[in-house]
C-alpha cells in the first residue's frame, strides 16, 4: 500500500454548528467514499438534483466566502476551510452530505475538520493519485491585486501576502510548502474581520451568525477575542488556507508555485479559470511511487493509518 494512492476517511464523521452568513443551524456528514470520485456535496434537505460538486467552474459566488452551485442551482456555501482541511490532509475521496446550503463555520478555521479526520483515520486505497502539474506560468491582476501560478518541481508553494491599513495586522507575508510543511498554523488559523466592517456585513446579510467564537475581530490595535492570535502570522495563514481549499476546486493536488498578494476567494478562482481554460496550461498525471520523492506527502498526517 502506497502513501501516494488515493485516500478517503475510515468513518462518518459527524459535525454540527451555526452557518457563518445565514447564521442557521446545521448539520453535515461527511462520509468515506470510493476511488476516483473525488469530493461530492449532498444537500439532503432537497429531495432531487441535490448533488453539487466542488469544481473550479461551479463557483457561483467567491464574495467573502466559496459558493458553489449544479446546474438546477442548489448552492452550499463556506465550503474553503473543509476544502482546505482535505487538500492538506491529502483525503482524496468523501462524500459530504449538509441539511441546509451553507457549511457551519465552527471556530472559523479547519481545525475541527482535521482533529476529526485524524481521529477517525485515513484509508489508503489501491488507486494511485493524480496530480495537476502547472506547465505554464499564468497571471491575474485586478488593480494592485495580484496572483499567478507558475511550474514547480514537485512541491505546492503559495507565497501570500496582505496589506492592511489595520496596524495590527498591517502587511503579512508567509510562503507555505503544502507537501512538505507542518500545516498545523494554516489549520489553525480563523477568519478574521474589522470592526469597523461588521454593520456593513450585516446589512448586507452576512456574518449573520458570526461571534468572537468563529472570528478574530481587530478593533485598533488590538483583537476583541480575549486570547489574543493562535500564532503570529494567523492573518496572513488563515488567507493561505482559504487558498488551499479553492485551490482543491480542480480536484486534484497540484503542483505549481502560487504568488497572491492582496487576492481571495475571487481572484484566486478568476486565475484558476484562466488555468483550466486552456489544456496547454497543465498537465494531470497518474502518480506512482518511483515517480515522486517521499516529500510530496506530508507523512505528519497518516500517522493515524498504521
Ligand atoms: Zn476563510
Amino acid at each position: 500500500m502506497s502513501v501516494l494512492n488515493q485516500k478517503t476517511i475510515k468513518k462518518t464523521i459527524n459535525v454540527d454548528g451555526v452557518a457563518l452568513h445565514s447564521g442557521k443551524k446545521v448539520h453535515m456528514e461527511i462520509k468515506p467514499s470510493e476511488p476516483n470520485t473525488g469530493i461530492v456535496f449532498k444537500r439532503t434537505d432537497l429531495k432531487n438534483n441535490n448533488i453539487v460538486i466542488p469544481g473550479i467552474f461551479n463557483v457561483s459566488s467567491a464574495n467573502f466566502c466559496t459558493t458553489i452551485s449544479n446546474d438546477y442551482g442548489a448552492k452550499i456555501s463556506t465550503i474553503e476551510h473543509l476544502m482546505g482541511a482535505f487538500h492538506g490532509m491529502g483525503i482524496d475521496n468523501a462524500l459530504v452530505e449538509v441539511n441546509n446550503d451553507e457549511l457551519p463555520i465552527l471556530d472559523g478555521s479547519a481545525k475541527l475538520f482535521v482533529e476529526e479526520i485524524i481521529k477517525t483515520g485515513i484509508e489508503i486505497s489501491n488507486s494511485p493519485i493524480k496530480v495537476i502539474k502547472i506547465e505554464k506560468k499564468i497571471n491575474f491582476n485586478d488593480g494592485k491585486k495580484f496572483v499567478s501560478i507558475e511550474p514547480s518541481k514537485l512541491s505546492l508553494d503559495i507565497d501570500f501576502e496582505i496589506k492592511y491599513n489595520n496596524s495590527l495586522i498591517g502587511t503579512q507575508r508567509n510562503l507555505i510548502k503544502v507537501y512538505e510543511h507542518d500545516l498545523t498554523d494554516v489549520f489553525n488559523s480563523r477568519t478574521f474581520c474589522l470592526y469597523e466592517d461588521i454593520d456593513k456585513l450585516k446589512k448586507m446579510n452576512l456574518a449573520q451568525g458570526g461571534s468572537l467564537e468563529n472570528a478574530i475581530v481587530v478593533k485598533d490595535k488590538k483583537t476583541l477575542n480575549k486570547d489574543g492570535l493562535r500564532n503570529k502570522l494567523e492573518f496572513v495563514n488563515h488567507k493561505i488556507l482559504d487558498c488551499m481549499g479553492d485551490l482543491y476546486l480542480s480536484g486534484y493536488k497540484i503542483i505549481g508555485k502560487l504568488t497572491c498578494s492582496q487576492g481571495g476567494h475571487k481572484l484566486t478562482n478568476q486565475l484558476l479559470r484562466k488555468v483550466f481554460k486552456d489544456d496547454a496550461n497543465f498537465s494531470i498525471i497518474e502518480v506512482k511511487e518511483n515517480k515522486i520523492p517521499h516529500s510530496f506527502i506530508n507523512k505528519r498526517y497518516l500517522k493515524s493509518i498504521a
